[in-house]
Formats: C-alpha cells, sequence, structure tokens
C-alpha cells in the first residue's frame, strides 16, 4: 500500500515540503499568505495553502527559519555558498567596499579597481589553459548569454556569419533567460516559453548508467556518443556549427559525471570541425570536484568558460566569462574597427561584488580550498554511496562534493515510480524534517554542501540521508 500520496498533493507544490502548517503562524504573521513574489522555480503558493520555507539567517554550513529551526544546508543555497553563510571575511570586503566605492560602471574605458583586479585573479587562477580576458556579468544564465553574442561575435568579425549554432546536452542545466534556458536541455525550462531558440541544438546526455546499450563500455559510450555529435554536425553543415556547450559534470540535471574518455573525444570532434567549446562552470568552478576548475579534473581545454556562484560564494551576484587570447584579439579588433564592444551591463565588474569576489578567491588560496575538499569529500562519497544497495535506489553518482541520487524500482533505469508517488519530494520532505535541505527534480535528489565543512557535519548528512532513505523505504513497501 501506498501511504505517501497524502502528504504529496501539499509536498509537490512547494517543491519538496510536506509540512506547510509548520510555517503557518509566523508567515501569516508577516504577512507571506498570499504574498506578491511571483517565486522562481515555484508553482501554487496562491493556489494552496502552502506557505514558503522562509529562511532567516545562516551559520557555517546551517541556515534557519523565522521559526528558528536549524537546517544543514546541503545544497549551499543554489550550489553557491561554497564558504558556508558567515564568513566574515567576506562580510568585511563588501563592507569596505560600500564605505569606500559602493557603485561605479565599467563602460567607455572607466571602471574600478576591483573589477581590474578581479579579472587578473580570475585569469591567474585558471590554468588548464592560458585564457585573455575576463567579461562581467551578474549571473551564470547572463554569463551564458554573453557568451553566445561574444561568439556570434566573433564569427561574423572572421566573416563567417553562417556559423551560428549551438550544441548543448540534454539534460543540461545553462540558465533560465531567453538563450541560456534555450541552450539548457530541461523540457521543463522550454514548454510553453516557445524555446528553445531555433539555433539551439541538443544531442546526447552522457550518461552512462541509463542510456548505455547492452554490453557497451563507458569507452564504447563515449565513442558513439562522439560519433553522434559529429553525425549531427555534418547533418547541419560545419560551416553553420559555432559552438558546443556542456558543464564538466552536470549539475541540475541530476548530478551525471562523464563518463570515461568522453571530454577526450568530445574535444577531437569539435577540433575538427573548427567548433568553439563553451566549459560551463557555474557550478564546478573553485573546488567543488577537488580540483580549482571541472576542466582540470577532465583535461577540457576550453575557448571560453563560464564561472559564477562560487567566485563570489554567492555573497553578492556576480559571474565572467573568460576568453581564450585567440577570441579576444578577434574581438579586441572588431570593435575598434565598430569604435566599440557594445554589450554589458551596468552592473558589469561592480565594485562591492568584485571586492567580495576578490576576498573569496584569496581564501580558497589561502586555506587551500581543493585540498580540504579531497580530505573530507571520500567519507561523504563512501558514506553516501553506501546507500546504492536499497532495493529503491538506482543509482547514487558523485564526485568531491556533488552527488546525486536516482530513485527507482527495481534497480533499472526504466522502471521509474509513477510520477504521482513524488518519491523524490517524499525524500525531500522527510530530510527536510530532520533538518537537511536538498535540492529535488522529479524523483533525483541532489546534494551539494559547503565546501567548509568539517568531517562532523559530512556525518550529519549521512546521517540525515539515511534516515530520510530508511522512512522512504518503509513508505513505499
Ligand atoms: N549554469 C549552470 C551550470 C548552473 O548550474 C546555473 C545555475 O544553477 C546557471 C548556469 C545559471 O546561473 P544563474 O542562476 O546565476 O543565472
Amino acid at each position: 500500500s501506498w501511504h505517501g500520496l497524502h502528504s504529496f498533493s501539499e509536498a509537490s507544490a512547494r517543491g519538496f515540503s510536506s509540512e506547510p502548517s509548520l510555517q503557518a503562524d509566523s508567515t501569516e504573521e508577516i504577512g507571506f499568505k498570499g504574498h506578491g513574489m511571483l517565486a522562481p522555480f515555484t508553482a501554487g503558493w496562491q493556489s494552496t495553502d502552502v506557505h514558503p520555507l522562509v529562511i532567516d539567517r545562516s551559520e557555517g554550513a546551517y541556515v534557519y527559519d523565522i521559526n528558528g529551526k536549524k537546517y544543514i544546508d546541503a545544497l549551499a543555497g543554489l550550489w553557491c555558498t561554497a564558504l558556508g553563510g558567515s564568513e566574515p571575511r567576506l562580510v568585511k570586503a563588501a563592507t569596505e567596499q560600500l564605505n569606500k566605492l559602493p557603485f561605479y560602471h565599467s563602460f567607455w574605458n572607466r571602471t574600478t579597481k576591483p573589477s581590474l583586479d578581479l579579472a587578473n585573479d580570475v585569469l591567474n587562477m585558471f590554468t588548464a589553459r592560458e585564457m585573455g580576458k575576463v567579461f562581467f556579468a551578474n549571473s551564470g544564465s547572463e554569463a551564458n548569454d554573453s557568451q553566445v553574442k561574444l561568439v556570434w561575435y566573433y564569427n561574423n568579425a572572421l566573416g563567417r556569419p553562417k556559423k551560428k549554432k549551438f550544441i548543448a546536452r540534454s539534460k543540461s542545466y545553462h540558465g533560465s533567460t531567453l538563450i541560456s534556458a534555450s541552450l539548457s536541455g530541461l523540457p521543463a525550462l522550454h514548454q510553453k516559453f516557445d524555446l528553445p531558440a531555433p539555433f539551439v541544438l541538443h544531442t546526447d546526455c552522457p550518461h552512462y548508467w541509463r542510456f548505455h546499450l547492452p554490453d557497451e563500455t563507458e569507452e564504447e559510450f563515449s565513442t558513439r556518443l562522439a560519433n553522434n555529435l559529429e553525425n549531427l554536425i555534418l547533418k547541419e553543415g560545419p560551416e553553420t556549427i559555432a559552438a558546443f556547450i556542456a558543464e564538466p559534470v552536470m549539475g541540475a540535471g541530476g548530478v551525471i559525471l562523464p563518463p570515461k574518455t568522453y571530454f577526450e573525444k568530445i574535444q577531437a570532434v569539435l577540433k575538427k570541425y573548427d567548433v568553439l567549446l563553451i566549459a560551463d562552470e557555474v557550478i564546478t568552478a573553485f573546488g567543488r570536484l577537488g580540483t580549482m576548475f571541472g576542466c582540470d579534473m577532465y583535461n577540457i581545454q576550453p575557448d571560453l568558460v563560464s564561472v559564477a556562484k562560487a567566485l563570489s560564494s554567492a555573497y553578492m551576484p556576480i559571474a565572467a566569462i573568460l576568453v581564450s587570447p585567440e577570441i579576444a584579439d578577434v574581438v579586441h579588433s572588431q570593435s575598434s574597427k565598430l569604435g566599440s564592444f557594445a554589450h554589458g551591463f551596468t552592473y558589469s565588474g561592480h565594485p562591492v561584488a568584485c571586492a567580495v569576489a576578490i576576498e573569496a578567491l584569496k581564501i580558497y588560496k589561502e586555506r587551500n580550498i581543493t585540498e580540504h575538499v579531497n580530505k573530507i569529500a571520500p567519507r561523504f562519497q563512501e558514506g553516501i554511496k553506501a546507500f546504492s544497495g536499497s532495493p529503491i535506489v538506482g543509482e547514487i553518482r558523485g564526485l568531491g562534493l556533488i552527488l546525486g541520487t536516482e530513485f527507482v524500482d527495481n534497480k533499472s533505469p526504466n522502471d521509474p515510480f509513477p510520477a504521482e508517488w513524488g518519491v523524490g519530494s517524499i525524500f525531500g520532505a522527510e530530510c527536510e524534517k530532520r533538518g537537511m535541505l536538498i535540492r529535488v527534480a522529479g524523483d533525483n535528489i541532489m546534494l551539494s554542501p559547503p565546501l567548509i565543512m568539517t568531517p562532523d557535519e559530512v556525518e550529519e548528512i549521512v546521517s540525515k540521508y539515511g534516515g530520510a532513505l530508511k522512512i522512504l523505504r518503509k513508505e513505499l513497501r
């Protein structure tokens, strides 16, 4: 029998919480019932009586809601608060900059020292290959939008007006603006938004467990995907394909690691047809995988890179795109010819955001953040992967401090639980009840905790995960 359905309609309304009544008093008090916010990636707040979970303050790896309940923030906000929720040096950097110069822009050859310094810091930190220039934006979505404009500008400058199409991958997440949502390979981002834009094509999701053929090895799977990519390029005409964009490890799509030899084979195809490679490192940059960048982990030599999130440990909104010297040169001469590189945002290189990011990068280096991640990650990975044998777990996958779990019946990718059972949502609600916040997407759940976690906090996540899994298992029996 199924006992979870009862709580599910409420659970689904908030993504995963099943205890709306917990919040009722205080949310009503401060006027949240039927509140005025059109909230991102949320459904039904006005049409049901489900109150939002209102987070009030943070401390280290923990956040507290307005009722004072404590949660371990096992998603680091949205995969972003790498240094946790109370790093005083970031607060100091912001405060000092706010007092000195809260704002000046970077248009028309005017700029500020923090933005100049941060650009150099980012360039020095990225060592997978030499990069030439950095452009600042305010979000990962804006960064990826800027990538597309930059690539079009570049190909126009080179006299290749047809080379404009982008290839992204199914299940990728690149953001939610018009162009970045188009690049994203998640149907929900396209449905009823008239997306994706026609210049975006999607190729295979590199998820070995779900998509490999019987008896196909990881290497053979990678070869097949590289061949499919090559065939897509040939079918469309290589002269029309501008760039390929990929997350080194897919995040929101379910934490999907590239199979063995994947990036090696994909890069060979891209090189053959003069297709640029954009690494979307919005989640993977700055230590999450145990290397400073995902490109280091997988030997990726990109032409362009997007970073955001941990760039400022999310204390201020900021993103950056790293541009290869070759592309930077072409953009430079084209903009000289036209009189301007007419792209940018009021807040590109915002001095306060840059000051915070400079300090965050300094902390990553001083505290040797990758070494710390490599110290705690094995227990985090092994502790959770010890639950892989559970009959309701299809696959647990991850690397460093990122991890995904997919719930299925019969241990088979082809036997999903009925969507209306809300299996992932029940798990998320059980975690929340126990004081742990995670990401739920269908029957995929994801963890991406702050990098600064202590070994005890790792144990707490493992134990709360285990507790939630036990209840879910019982509900499904
Ligand atoms: N790219 C990746 C890989 C992401 O995970 C995200 C956000 O989760 C984005 C881009 C979009 O970033 P933002 O939400 O800052 O626009």
